[in-house]
């Protein structure tokens, strides 16, 4: 496939040939990472995951209870896309509501790893990774709320990056946890990642969480070069499989050897993100989800009375959606709420104070992004033994930080391992210059 740089350059009649091809593609391969094909207007095709509004095209979020549901307006980031020389196609499959590390949850079926079509993707932007992975995409929009962009990037070896919690508008976004939640690119590199947020990013009026802040190009400023140090969390790694420790100390390795300082941390609240992240996200989530209720939103299913088609029209929800309802609805409850959820915003605070406290000496945490290669289909039915593989990427949603996801290097059975590079808040710069550097040093071949 062609990269998003080069793509930039075709006349409409080239891109429309390209569509047409992507389309065929996506049907004979059966990785089930596209649920839609719809376009909307000209210019690059970027496929869009499902909960990304793109006006008049069906948004599901994975789910049965939006079957049939209908944009009524675009996503600000579709609006910046157009405005650029870009435009929406295709839906990519996801987890239910954006739950999910696998794509398994997803109403549609699960969708397929193309380095092993017996693997998962990842999750929640399953499709959008699969789809630019399997070379059936040429660049994606995904949402990370607890590392959906940069966990599947991993497992499927293209690179995701989420964006410093603000520098992109949530307006048009389905809501998972709206504290966390950002939008982000999956691509083929990470120049096209740096072409892709650059498109995206902008001030709001229509999201209060945007930021004021001043945007400057990232691709015009892009230095391979720069000279940057970059932590690494000793204490962090030894949880994650021997071939991912590996990948990270020859990543380590090729980084000095660019002439990056490396500096040795240790960080002591990491035992505590992943109760503080499924606090946090699923009392937003229990929030978010209460108007998916047969009469403001989605699929009625009708009952005797008002009560009974609120209960029918929810019970179209899946299991891992209904989890979390129920657990954001514990913390949230009278008599639990301080235990557990101001007890959590707290953690969150020192999590982010510790993070903090690394980037006065560094530009750069390198860490894993997953603890290993992609699961096979069907093995991650425990749901904690699920939420404790985002054990690496959970804690920069809480912080709020950017960080990019790029692959580094293969397993023996050709699986993709990716590594993470994360920066302070609103230096998507150094992130980016940080993962140019990293991606020429490991040179990976797809
Ligand atoms: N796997 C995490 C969760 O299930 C993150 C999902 C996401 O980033 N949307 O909550």
């Amino acid at each position: 496939m062609i990269t998003l740089k080069e793509a930039l350059s075709k006349s409409k009649d080239e891109l429309d040939a390209l569509k047409v091809e992507m389309q065929t593609k996506a049907k004979e391969g059966g990785l089930n990472a596209y649920i839609g094909f719809e376009t909307s207007g000209e210019g690059v095709p970027i496929l869009i995951k499902d909960n990304i509004q793109v006006k008049d095209w069906s948004v599901t979020s994975g789910s049965a209870i939006l079957q049939g549901y209908v944009a009524p307006y675009s996503a600000t980031v579709i609006e910046n896309l157009k405005d650029k020389g870009f435009s929406a196609f295709g839906r990519a499959n996801m987890d239910e509501f954006a739950m999910g590390s696998t794509t398994e949850s997803s109403f549609y079926g699960v969708t397929k790893n193309p380095h092993g079509t017996d693997r998962v993707p990842g999750g929640s932007s399953g499709g959008s990774a699969a789809a630019v992975a399997g070379g059936i995409a040429i660049a994606a929009l995904g949402s990370d709320t607890g590392g959906s962009i940069r966990q599947p990037a991993a497992y499927c070896g293209c690179v995701g990056m989420k964006p410093t919690y603000g520098r992109v508008s949530r307006f048009g976004l389905g809501a998972y946890a709206s504290s966390l939640d950002q939008i982000g690119p999956i691509t083929q590199n990470v120049e096209d990642a740096a072409i892709l947020y650059d498109a995206i990013a902008s001030h709001d009026e229509k999201d209060s969480t945007c930021s004021t802040l001043e945007l400057a190009s990232i691709t015009e400023n892009l230095d391979a070069n720069r000279k940057l140090t970059i932590a690494v969390i000793d204490n962090y790694i030894s949880e994650a499989s021997q071939d991912i420790q590996d990948a990270y100390a020859m990543s380590v390795q090729k980084l000095e050897e660019a002439g990056h300082t490396i500096v040795h941390k240790n960080m002591a609240n990491t035992k505590y993100d992943i109760a503080t992240y499924y606090i946090v996200a699923t009392a937003e989530a229990t929030t978010n989800l209460a108007r998916y209720d047969g009469i403001r939103y989605g699929n009625r299913v009708e009952g005797a009375n008002l009560e009974e088609t609120f209960r029918n029209t929810r019970a179209q929800f899946g299991d891992e959606v209904k989890r979390r309802i129920m657990l954001g609805n514990f913390v949230l409850s009278a008599g639990y709420y301080d235990a557990y959820y101001v007890k959590a915003q707290k953690v969150r605070h020192l999590i982010k104070d510790e993070f903090n406290k690394i980037f006065e000496e560094a530009d750069l945490i390198l860490s894993p992004v997953a603890p290993t290669v992609a699961p096979k289909i069907g093995a991650s039915h425990d749901p904690l033994e699920m939420y404790k593989s985002d054990m690496y990427t959970i804690a920069i949603n809480l912080a709020g930080l950017p960080a990019i996801s790029l692959p580094v290097a293969k397993d023996a059975e050709g699986m993709p391992i990716g590594l993470q590079l994360i920066g302070k808040a609103f230096d998507e710069q150094a992130v980016f210059d940080g993962a140019l550097s990293l991606e020429k040093a490991v040179n990976y071949t797809k």
